[in-house]
Order: C-alpha cells, then sequence, then structure tokens
C-alpha cells in the first residue's frame, strides 16, 4: 500500500518575474512501512522536498497523492488539517516549549483533538516510556540532555498516532552516543510498520533507512534500497 505519490512535482522561487528552479520533475512512491533516507549535498533542494512532503509548502506544479488524496492544490487551512492528521515531524532544533515539561510538551498536540484530559495524560506518558524517559516525565527541557530533548520531540511527533513522521536532521545537533539512541528509536518505529522520512548528510545515519533517496540539483539522481556504497 502507498502513501506517498509524487508526480512531476516541480517546485520554483520567483525573484520578479525571473523564475527560479529549486525542484525539476520529482517522481517518488513510498509504501507503507518503508524507511526512506533523504540525502545529498547543501542546495540539492532536500528542505524544500521536505517541506511539499509536509504539507508546509505547496509544488509549483504536479501531483502529490497522500493517503490516495491529492493535497498538491490544498488550501492552507486543508494543508494544515492534512498536515496535523498524517504526519508527526521531528527538527534537528527539537523545537520543544521550554516552559512546559516533557509530558506537557507530547500532550500539546492533542489539545486540537476530541481526547479527554485523563487519556492525553496517560498516551503522552506511554510515548515517553516508549522513548525510554518513563522516568523524566516532569522534567523541564533545558534539565535534559539534547538527546532526551530530542526524544521528547520523537514522542510528541507520534502522540496522535500520524502514518508518516518526517524527521529533518534529528541528529544534527546531537553527540554519536545520543545519535545511536536516536536512531535506535527510528528502527523500533520502523520495525513497528511506521513510515519513516529522514533527511541528513550523514552516512552513518541514513545507513539505518532501508532505502536512500539521493537529491541533486534539484532532482533524484538516485533511488536505492540497500547499503550505502
Ligand atoms: P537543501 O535542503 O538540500 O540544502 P534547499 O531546499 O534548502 O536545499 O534549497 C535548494 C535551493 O533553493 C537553494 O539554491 C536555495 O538557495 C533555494 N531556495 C530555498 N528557499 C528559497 C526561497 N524561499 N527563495 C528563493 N530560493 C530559495
Ligand atoms: P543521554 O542519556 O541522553 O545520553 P547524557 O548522558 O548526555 O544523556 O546526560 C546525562 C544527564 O545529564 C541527563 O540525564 C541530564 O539530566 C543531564 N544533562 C546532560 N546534558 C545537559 C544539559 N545540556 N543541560 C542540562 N542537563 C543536562
Amino acid at each position: 500500500k502507498e502513501v506517498i505519490r509524487l508526480e512531476h512535482i516541480g517546485k520554483s522561487y520567483y525573484i520578479g518575474k525571473q523564475e527560479v528552479p529549486v525542484l525539476t520533475d520529482i517522481n517518488l512512491v513510498i509504501a507503507k512501512g518503508d524507511f526512506v533516507s533523504i540525502m545529498g549535498p547543501s542546495g540539492a533542494g532536500k528542505s524544500t522536498l521536505m517541506n511539499i512532503l509536509g504539507c508546509l509548502d505547496r509544488p509549483t506544479r504536479g501531483s502529490y497523492i497522500l493517503n490516495g488524496k491529492e493535497v498538491a492544490n490544498q488550501t492552507d487551512d486543508e494543508l494544515a488539517y492534512t498536515r496535523n492528521r498524517e504526519i508527526g515531524f521531528v527538527f534537528q532544533s527539537f523545537n520543544l516549549l521550554p516552559k512546559l515539561s516533557a509530558l506537557d510538551n507530547v500532550i500539546l498536540p492533542m489539545i486540537y483533538g476530541n481526547v479527554f484530559r485523563n487519556e492525553r495524560v496517560e498516551r503522552a506518558t506511554k510515548m515517553l516510556e516508549m522513548v525510554g524517559l518513563g522516568n523524566r516525565i516532569n522534567h523541564m527541557p533545558a534539565e535534559m540532555s539534547g538527546g532526551q530533548r530530542q526524544r521528547v520531540a520523537i514522542a510528541r511527533a507520534l502522540v496522535n498516532d500520524p502514518s508518516i513522521i518526517m524527521a529533518d536532521e534529528p541528529t544534527g545537533n546531537l553527540d554519536s552516543k545520543s545519535t545511536r539512541e536516536v536512531m535506535e528509536i527510528f528502527s523500533h518505529l520502523y520495525s513497528m510498520g511506521k513510515t519513516i522520512i529522514l533527511v541528513t548528510h550523514e552516512d552513518d545515519v541514513a545507513s539505518y533507512a532501508s532505502r536512500h533517496v539521493i537529491l541533486s540539483d534539484g532532482h533524484i539522481s538516485q533511488d536505492f534500497r540497500g547499503a550505502l556504497s
């Protein structure tokens, strides 16, 4: 079953009337439960592609079918709704709210849903236990290491049970031990059948993925399974 289908996706920026193409003719199908790394040199268009995949931005042309539904032409409100239902985000800089505990950061995405307070606490606690932070649910972000903060962010990304996890350089601010801990969580999520899309420029991080998509100059230059050469 496919969760993502991009057909002839293009994205351009305009400087006055001058078109600056950033993505040209991207074609990509991602199956449910796949773990895909997106790699490529700086400026290749990885962030632009992630913004489109994550429904944060619309393509200039082409079709994006997400879980059977065309989203390329959705309005901002529709995109926001799609994004909140379908996608969990993990960022390089964690993006936790500093004045909220780990538990309250994880609860936050549930306040827009129809979930009662008791169940919110229960689900958030379960997610924090899953990322190995069951004993730190009341810690504030400033009391935690980078690796711990990123694991809180992963718990937050998962709490509404999205079909896809998108992570943009999730280990970019972490030491090697925390990087391993975080990537082992992604491996665990993969084994549980989550679809994961990971942008990284580190081969040892990308090697946790089962499929590798290489972008260069705004198009996919390689797309393969198995080990990175
Ligand atoms: P990557 O994430 O692979 O480093 P990006 O997607 O950030 O690449 O950028 C790809 C290209 O698009 C770069 O040349 C960048 O300068 C350009 N670009 C990105 N965002 C904008 C923008 N808002 N306006 C104009 N050009 C942009
Ligand atoms: P991890 O288990 O995520 O690798 P570390 O070994 O880096 O964590 O950190 C051990 C402990 O030190 C953490 O439980 C945390 O409470 C504390 N700690 C680490 N880094 C920081 C930091 N930058 N600010 C506050 N506390 C920290």
